[in-house]
């Protein structure tokens, strides 16, 4: 799969998918992440991406020519390219869309800054995401948040001892507890059932508590 993140900031973006289980991803060819600046689309000799807004008020506005310009030459590549626009006022982003996103080619996500986007920059886009109710200084970290959680279901990026079969959200249910050495602390103990090597017990065990602390904590996922 490929993603590229189009952003004013390519370093915030770069540093967060050079590592670990993306940098792994990528080396494997799974993933293809490419960081694109949005200033080499800018006008002039200062390669200006943004305005003051019509109407005044505080803050500056990524323009319509400059976005759209590169929205059009990165999707020219790849007509079934998805381009994301990365917006508090976009749908809420949930495993749901985590697991549509998974089966696309490529996802073109761009990063506002500042003020936000020229009004017009949404008829050039597929879809519009946020990653929760509350605002950033920019989409570079709702980018990653993307980035992170599609790759993660992509076949062969998590070896087997990091499975996303069990997670949370992945069958509408949180998931059940998890426990490690030492096998007793401040007398809390590992449940016996899990020390016990009764695989059909244990995956009994996790179901109930998965389904008792779903209904405690997220009534609402059931
Ligand atoms: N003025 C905008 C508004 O009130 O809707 C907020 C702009 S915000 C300071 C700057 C940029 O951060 C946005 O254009 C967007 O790309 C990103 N951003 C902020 N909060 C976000 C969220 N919850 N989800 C996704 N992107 C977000």
């Amino acid at each position: 799969m490929k993603i590229t993140v189009l952003t004013l900031f390519p370093e915030m973006v770069k540093c967060f998918t050079s590592e670990s289980i993306l940098k792994r991803a990528q080396e494997k060819g799974i993933l293809e992440v490419r960081v694109k600046n949005l200033s080499d689309w800018g006008r002039g000799k200062w390669k200006k991406v943004d305005d003051t807004p019509y109407g005044g008020g505080a803050g500056m506005v990524f323009r319509v020519d400059v976005v759209v310009g590169a929205i059009k030459e990165l999707k020219h590549k790849n007509k079934k390219a998805k381009v994301i626009l990365l917006t508090p006022q976009g749908e809420k982003y949930d495993q749901k869309r985590v697991q549509m996103l998974s089966q696309e080619e490529e996802l073109i996500l761009v990063c506002g800054h500042y003020e936000g986007f020229d009004e017009r920059i949404r008829d050039y886009v597929d879809m519009e995401i946020s990653i929760g109710d509350y605002v950033l200084t920019g989409g570079e970290i709702a980018a990653a948040v993307i980035v992170d959680s599609v790759a993660r279901l992509l076949p062969g990026v998590l070896g087997k001892e990091e499975s996303h079969q069990d997670d949370s959200f992945s069958e509408g249910l949180l998931e059940y507890p998890h426990y490690t050495r030492p096998e007793e602390y401040e007398g809390k103990k590992v449940p016996e059932v899990l020390r016990g090597g009764n695989h059909k017990e244990i995956a009994k065990w996790r179901k109930e508590k998965s389904e008792v602390r779903t209904n405690e904590r997220r009534p609402d996922l059931t």
